[in-house]
């Protein structure tokens, strides 16, 4: 198989193959020529492995569904039968270790509560596998120096998965800076919908780490980041609740404001209680606007010239073959363990924030 940009093109939707070309960054060069797909296990099949994820890895062309992990044996049996998985490529959190043994396996991709990935991400490294962990990367900027440390310490990859960082209005959003006059960047970025289940793992912050922030805010934090292309240098965060009792253990809704160097500013919101949906970034003499900007699919955009028009993507499909292509030509992402240890700084900065009612320095 030889993966070219035509045939990445291609993959993205017919008939706006040159609309592609020349609107969005690809892969970074070179890109795969050889002939392996690389052999990736899920961890944890759950929503997003069962309907994103496993559904994804039948589109891509340089990764395939090669194992599972899982704790509910019923599900093992399903996935066996679903997706042709021999049985020596099904292990459970106990004797996933073993895998260190297995060559038809490549990479490992977490998909666990968030309190398991710090665990899960050091225990692929160590069994020599590369890694995608799902955002948010862990509960906390020492965690998350571990598990790169982890990584790099056995020569595996890292990646978190920010499958908007495929996404072609989200890579029009990462440009958009860069393209007219260099006034003062000002972001608007929100993300919140109502959650469910009061019993589920999200509401309890030994397994979630926080509430909407960890959750949904950090979508809002990658927005205001990669639009402006600057670290923040400092936070200011709010917290508001509604119900007490269904978010006893973590946040509901956050606001806060980063400031940039520059003088470049964002002012965001996340909240699972009220939904959010939006991206908006204005300089002096332009504007850019995503809303609905964070969804699987189905983003609409405009600015101040139109409207945008990008195709609709598989952003799994894409984000998995990226990293893959990342593995086999040896090159960096930007999605990789050092930008989910970025966002984690922010959302510390940002829990520092409340608990001192004060601007806090990140
Ligand atoms: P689910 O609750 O649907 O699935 C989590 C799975 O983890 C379970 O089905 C179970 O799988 C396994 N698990 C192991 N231990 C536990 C435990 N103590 N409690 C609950 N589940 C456990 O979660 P999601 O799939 O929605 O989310 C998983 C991760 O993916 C999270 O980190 C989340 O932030 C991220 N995510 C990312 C998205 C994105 O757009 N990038 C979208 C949605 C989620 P099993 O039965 O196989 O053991």
């Amino acid at each position: 198989m030889k993966y070219t940009r035509r045939k990445f093109v291609k993959t993205l939707g017919a008939g706006s193959a040159l609309l592609m070309l020349s609107a969005i960054p690809t892969f970074s060069e070179p890109l795969f020529t050889g002939d392996k797909k690389l052999g990736v296990a899920l961890v944890g099949l759950g929503n997003y492995a069962t309907h994103e994820l496993a559904p994804a890895l039948q589109e891509t062309s340089l990764c395939y569904l090669s194992g599972i992990v899982t704790g509910t044996p019923a599900k093992a049996e399903r996935w066996r039968s679903q997706y042709n998985i021999p049985g020596s490529n099904i292990y459970n959190y106990e004797n996933f270790d073993k895998i260190i043994d297995n060559e038809s396996i490549d990479v490992v991709y977490v998909v666990l509560p968030n309190s398991m990935h710090h665990e899960f991400v050091i225990r692929a490294a160590k069994a020599g596998k590369h890694v995608f962990c799902e955002k948010p990367m862990a509960l906390s900027v020492k965690e998350c120096e571990e598990m790169i440390d982890a990584c790099s310490k056995a020569g595996v990859k890292l990646f978190v998965g920010y499958r908007l960082h495929s996404d072609p209005y989200h890579k029009a959003a990462m440009k958009f800076r860069a393209e007219g006059d260099s006034g003062i960047l000002y972001v608007q970025s929100e993300f919140g919908f109502k959650i469910g289940d009061p019993t589920q793992w999200r509401l309890k912050k030994a397994l979630a780490g926080g509430g909407a922030m960890m959750d949904l805010g950090i979508y809002a934090i990658q927005a205001a980041r990669y639009s402006i292309g600057k670290e923040p240098q400092s936070v200011t965060a709010q917290e508001y609740k509604t119900d007490p009792q269904k978010f006893a253990e973590v946040d509901e809704t956050i606001t806060w404001q980063m400031e940039f160097p520059g003088g470049h500013v964002s002012n965001s919101y996340t909240s699972y209680s009220t939904p959010a949906n939006n991206l908006y970034i204005s300089t002096e003499r332009r504007w850019f606007n995503l809303m609905p900007a964070f969804n699987y699919g189905g983003i609409e955009g405009r600015t101040n010239e139109g409207e945008l028009n990008f195709p609709r993507i598989n952003q799994q499909a894409v984000q998995m073959d990226t990293f893959s292509n990342c593995i086999i030509n040896n090159i960096e992402s930007d999605a990789s363990g050092k930008e989910g240890l970025k966002d984690l700084k922010v959302i510390e900065a940002i829990y520092k924030s409340i608990e001192n009612g004060s601007k806090v320095k990140v």
